[in-house]
């Protein structure tokens, strides 16, 4: 016997389920390889005891080790609950009430929800093409207190070198230019120096793309001592928790194993690149872990094939704010065997 009302019924249909039971999650570049087995290390051999108090709220043998790494003294590293934090801190800091926050466009989302908690302006300004675009650009006006630019930028995987973004941070003094820099170890280039040199310049870093610890949390800021006082005065008092951070000084000490990985995976992207552009596609040369790419005008177009290979587990990521963003796809890279696996669906 079934009940009628339940012989009648048209049943609910639930949410789309990716078809596979497998997820390769390329939609959030996040590495494709384990840390340092020292960080297992540290897990295993951390006290849980040492839980029942508070952690040092400054960070400090990570401050000193980091300091270390980019050779400078402590009080020019700030410490933080992942590099989203530390942007949040800086568009809190270094802008007054009501002055707009610079950024590029595209570049990463989370800045114009940042300025908007502030209800502060955003000042977008179009990404320059290059070196030369960056050096001769006009600061806008009224002039952003605070100017964000990622280095490489996300999502594009374009970069800009040193000597142009300094002549842009001398443009916008005394307002500072924050160097989001959470993609930079792939590039194998980056902007400390200039944190180091120039009274209105910081650079974001994080543990959460080349050092495999997104799931970690722990973020850097670099920077002018006066700068990076600052954002000590404001944070939260235990801002990185003692696990965190027994952990990413573990990872610190064996730099050797990130930097072989950085390997693995731009030998991947520019090999999975240089396929997809083989295929007609149009590919931006990434400086990151990722890839910004459009397919041919010719077949399905980014929309369809990010739902073709999301049937087949692969999660990849697709802009539409703006819409002309929706064009393309963002990529992170996954292992070479992930890699072949998407190119064969994205490619036939
Ligand atoms: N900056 C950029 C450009 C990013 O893409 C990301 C990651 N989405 C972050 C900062 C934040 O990284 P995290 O908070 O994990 O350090």
């Amino acid at each position: 016997m079934i009940r009628p009302s339940v012989q009648a019924l048209e049943p609910y249909v639930p949410g789309e389920q990716p078809k596979l039971k497998r997820i390769v999650k390329l939609n959030a570049n996040e590495n494709a390889y384990p840390p340092s087995p020292k960080v297992k290390d540290a897990i295993r051999e951390f006290d849980p005891r040492r839980l029942r108090l508070y952690p040092d709220p400054g960070c400090n043998r990570l401050r000193h080790l980091l300091a270390r790494r980019y050779g400078c003294k402590a009080e020019s590293v700030f410490v933080g609950n992942g590099s989203d934090e530390v942007l949040r801190l800086a568009v809190d800091v270094f802008t007054r009430n009501a002055a707009p926050v610079g950024v590029f466009e595209p570049s990463y989302s989370l800045y114009p929800v940042l300025s908007a908690i502030r209800e502060a302006p955003l000042c977008r300004v179009p990404l320059p093409n290059g070196d030369g675009e960056l050096a001769a650009l006009k600061v806008p006006e009224p002039k952003p207190d605070l100017f964000c630019l990622v280095n490489p930028n996300a999502p594009t995987g374009t970069i800009f070198g040193i000597e142009a973004v300094r002549e842009f941070a001398r443009k916008l003094a005394p307002s500072i230019l924050l160097v989001d820099e959470a993609y930079a170890l792939f590039a194998g280039s980056d902007c400390v120096a200039l944190a180091l040199e120039e009274p209105n310049v910081v650079v974001a870093r994080t543990f959460s793309k080349a050092w495999s610890l997104a799931g970690l949390r722990v973020g850097v800021l670099v920077g002018p001592e006066p700068l990076v006082s600052a954002l000590y005065k404001v944070k939260d008092s235990y801002n990185v928790d003692a696990l965190a951070q027994a952990v990413a000084e573990a990872a610190l000490s064996d730099p050797d194993w990130m930097q072989e990985n950085v390997r693995r995976i731009v030998a991947t992207r520019d090999r999975f690149s240089k396929a997809l552009e083989e295929a007609g596609w149009d590919v931006t040369p990434s400086h990151a872990n990722f890839v910004w790419c459009r397919p041919p005008e010719n077949g399905p177009d980014a929309e369809k094939l990010q739902a073709k290979v999301r049937n087949w587990g692969f999660l990849v990521r697709r802009f539409t704010e703006p819409v002309e963003l929706g064009s393309h796809l963002r990529i992170s890279v996954g292992t070479d065997a992930e890699m072949d696996e998407l190119l064969g669906l994205l490619v036939k």
